[in-house]
């Protein structure tokens, strides 16, 4: 049985809590590698044990986290720490638990982006993000990081930039001065 006909069942199940909680969530936290699908028969037999390998581990989580520097979403401002792991490619559509196939979201990103429609895709192991119509009409696809090594890298070439823009400032001062 996939994945996906046990999520056609009415409601999850947090492992500690009695009330049930909603497939969207359920689908989330898939996503986000938490959840052990199991199948239960009306009478209670377990006839099916999903994998658990859809999990990104603590080293996937933090290089993927490092790559993206928090939700990859333009003008998400939530922090590193809060995000969850996001497969691009739907596990269960084979997509698989590597670094080259998870993206950074937030909490509430994750919970939206299967419906919001932002696209993700992967170009070379670095996300692109395209907005929903309604926010660009020209639906460009768009390199998507805040790392911050990549950052200081910007930083630095910008701040090169500004300086030999200074100098030259400077020598036509000089000679125009
Ligand atoms: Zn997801
Ligand atoms: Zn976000």
């Amino acid at each position: 049985m996939s994945s996906r006909r046990w999520m056609q069942g009415c409601a999850g199940h947090i492992d500690g809590q009695v009330a049930p909680i909603s497939i969207l969530s359920v689908e989330q936290m898939i996503c986000a590698g938490g959840v052990q699908p199991v199948t239960i028969t009306a009478k209670g037999k377990v006839i099916e044990l999903g994998v658990t390998d859809r999990c990104f581990t603590g080293q996937q989580r933090r290089a993927v986290t490092l790559r993206d520097g928090g939700c990859i979403i333009p003008g998400c401002q939530s922090p590193a720490a809060w995000a969850e792991i996001h497969h691009v490619i739907p596990y269960a559509l084979g997509g698989p638990t590597e670094v080259s196939n998870g993206v950074t979201l937030c909490w509430f990103h994750h919970r939206t982006v299967h419906r919001s429609g932002w696209q993700i895709r992967m170009v070379d192991g670095v996300p692109q993000v395209k907005a929903p119509v309604w926010l660009d009409g020209f639906q460009r696809w768009h390199v998507a990081t805040k790392s911050p090594t990549r950052m200081t890298y910007q930083l630095a070439d910008q701040q090169m930039q500004r300086d030999q823009r200074d100098q030259r400032d400077e020598l036509r001062h000089r000679r125009t001065g």
